[in-house]
């Protein structure tokens, strides 16, 4: 059987069925009901859904089982809106099975700042878009501050505060990663709120500051995000002033992509891996970043040391996850749209849109580790792989080792 990409609701027309079908008897009928006109669909539709889910109204023969939704949206989630800036959030509330990762989305003004604070997971983020200045303070007694723009990364350890400021003419946007499924951003330990539930007299015995001064601190409502000025020094003017207090960080916090080239290439895409081994900074969490070009496909493989989380840039594709007990679902993804791969599970991306498809691939730990299909049906003894899939010992040699990640 040869299964075209089902983009719309209409895969019948490219299927064709094959007496000895390998996709088993369930795909068989499917692709019988596909013919005779089974598959129609006379009752009521969400039009916007079936267009941005073809996948999901239609799926491919070959899926089957009761694995849950493996998409979400950030356009799908409550977005709260401040004054300076807007947040809103993906987490284990809305994917039931991420229970190792959650995401934010976040925007600040020019000027405004996501108010210093600290929470129990790491913080690993990109810039979508625009600049900002970052500040973190580690338990050594070290301060870091770095300015850092679109594409860059940075990683905030659990439990050290940190400041964000938008700095570019319209600000900031950037993705945050939490090694926390259960993550809340609304949840984060704040300067302002602990300031507010501390006793005024405590306060200012701990600044040694009179009550004029403890008058003036944040009250009613915590700060969060709000508008602010931007900084009025440089970088290196922060810098200086910082180092007359405190030792700056030894530890370097950003990751600045401009500097690195891609760990993986070939004519269908490009993976760069960040983990700790390039980002020492970053021991909890790891990322593959991903471009794929019209046509290519990031190549069947699974991890085995960790869920994957991924949040859609650019493009669009589809995905079929594969989860054991003949469980497999495929979805399709736009930009701003956030992918779930369960441990072990195997699966490909594919790019089926006219552009270039970018996205994370996020895992919650230390070193990015994948099993690629290809290579490992190609690093067993060719009669093994022979006896598994009936290929002749001519094909099983065609199989491409793409070494790149790309097929
Ligand atoms: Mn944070
Ligand atoms: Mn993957």
């Amino acid at each position: 059987m040869n299964a075209k990409p089902a983009t719309n609701g209409s895969s019948a027309a490219v299927i064709e069925v094959q007496p000895d079908s390998v996709c088993g008897e369930v795909a068989l009928n499917v692709v019988v009901a596909e013919r005779d006109g089974t598959i129609s669909f006379p009752g009521q539709q969400n039009i916007g859904l079936v267009e941005l889910n073809p996948n999901s109204k239609l799926p491919p023969p070959t899926d089957h089982g009761t694995l849950e939704s493996i998409w979400h949206s950030f356009d799908l989630t409550h977005r709260r809106v401040q004054a300076g800036g807007w947040t809103h959030q993906v987490t284990e509330r809305e994917m039931r099975m991420s229970t190792e990762i959650a995401g934010v989305d976040m925007r600040i003004n020019k000027g405004g700042f996501r108010e210093a604070h600290w929470h129990l997971a790491d913080e690993w983020a990109i810039v979508l878009k625009g600049t900002a200045r970052v500040t973190v303070f580690s338990p050594d007694g070290t301060m870091f501050i770095d300015d850092v723009s679109e594409g860059d990364l940075w990683i905030f350890p659990s439990g050290s505060p940190h400041s964000i400021q938008g700095t570019g003419d319209s600000g900031v946007e950037f993705l945050l990663v939490f090694n926390q499924g259960s993550f809340s951003e609304e949840s984060t330990f704040l300067l302002s709120d602990w300031l507010m539930h501390t006793p005024p007299d405590v306060l200012a015995k701990n600044f040694g500051l009179g009550p004029d001064s403890i008058a003036k601190l944040p009250k009613n409502t915590p700060l969060y995000i709000f508008a602010s000025e931007p900084p009025t020094q440089t970088l290196a003017e922060d810098q200086a002033e910082i180092a007359k207090r405190f030792p700056m960080s030894q530890k370097k916090f950003t990751f600045k992509r401009k500097d690195v080239t891609p760990t993986q290439s070939n004519g269908h895409g490009h993976v760069l891996v960040v983990d700790q081994r390039n980002f020492p900074a970053s021991q909890k969490i790891c990322s593959a970043i991903c471009t794929i070009k019209p046509g290519g496909m990031r190549e069947l493989h699974w991890h085995p040391n960790a869920s994957e989380w991924q949040f859609w840039i650019q493009g669009k594709g589809r995905m079929t996850v594969f989860n054991s007990s003949e469980d497999a679902r495929t979805m399709d993804f736009n930009a701003n749209d956030v992918g779930f791969v369960p441990k072990m599970a195997g699966h490909y991306v594919e790019n089926l849109g006219d552009e270039n498809l970018i996205f994370l691939e996020m895992f919650a730990t230390p070193d990015f580790q994948e099993i690629a299909l290809n290579q490992w049906l190609r690093a067993m003894p060719a009669q093994v792989t022979i006896a598994h899939t009936n290929l002749s010992a001519e094909e099983v040699d065609k199989i491409a080792i793409p070494l790149e990640n790309f097929v």
